[in-house]
């Protein structure tokens, strides 16, 4: 009714706290989706209110490479502290990867973390999918914190074979982050997925906020789960806060 949409034009919107940087060429997409999603939810001039900590990429990547992820930890709680206390009501971590810092950064500020394998697994299981093929940085896809967090939802993610992880790995840190997207690089992608799909896997999450620069719907028929996109819309709900919305209608 007229009445319940003054209500929503007039819901003041949530400020989001943004961990970003990682590789700034995903966060811009972030910021893209956020502010676009406020748009045409509220119409006018609205747009995200944001703040954002933005790192040098080259220093975060430096320490994964080196396992330090006791300083990494630090790092990323020392910036959510700092959102937090800059009034942020929610945080984002706007890489996969990084999330495993997640559970340290959720016991050190109070305001909640929006889980990027959350915002995905919401995805997949509205589309009662069961099994997907997992690609992302070689943590993402190797180490346990990211494909248990799917499992908690009763998702299985599978990933590409050792070499096939390495490649991803690659391109994801030579060239994607770099803003290189070449062909000869989504024709291997391509292949993977096809190696997944015979093992099972009915959808691909692409666990690495840069890939869907590379690989879209119009290169494949399978369901692919951007992982920038569904975490950027989460935070967007979260902005508009929807819930109260739909409670108060
Ligand atoms: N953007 C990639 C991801 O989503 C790599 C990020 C990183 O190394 O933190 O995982």
């Amino acid at each position: 009714t007229a009445y319940e949409r003054i209500n929503t034009m007039t819901q003041p919107l949530r400020t989001l706290g943004l961990l970003g940087g990682m590789s700034w060429e995903s966060t811009r997409e972030y910021y893209r989706i956020l502010n676009e999603s406020v748009r045409d939810a509220r119409c006018g001039l609205h747009s995200a209110p944001i703040i954002m900590h933005s790192f040098d990429f080259e220093d975060i990547q430096s320490r994964q490479r080196s396992a330090s992820w006791d300083e990494l930890d630090a790092i990323l709680i020392n910036a959510a502290k700092g959102l937090e206390n800059a009034g942020c009501e929610a945080i984002m971590i706007c890489t996969n990867l990084m999330h495993k810092c997640a559970p340290a950064i959720e016991r050190a500020v109070n305001i909640p973390l929006i889980h990027i394998a959350d915002a995905i697994a919401e995805h997949i299981k509205a589309d009662n999918l069961k099994t997907v093929g997992l690609l992302g940085a070689r943590g993402t896809m190797q180490e346990p914190f990211y494909r248990e967090r799917l499992a908690t939802h009763n998702i299985t993610a599978i990933i590409p074979s050792n070499d096939d992880c390495e490649l991803v790995h690659r391109v994801i840190f030579e060239e994607l982050c770099q803003g290189k997207f070449l062909d000869a690089s989504r024709t291997e992608f391509l292949r993977i997925f096809a190696g997944l799909q015979a093992r099972g896997a009915q959808g691909m999450v692409l666990g690495c906020t840069e890939i869907e620069l590379l690989i879209t719907a119009q290169h494949t028929p399978l369901p692919l789960y951007n992982s920038a996109e569904l975490h950027a819309q989460a935070g967007a709900r979260f902005v508009l806060d929807e819930s109260a919305h739909k409670a108060a209608a």
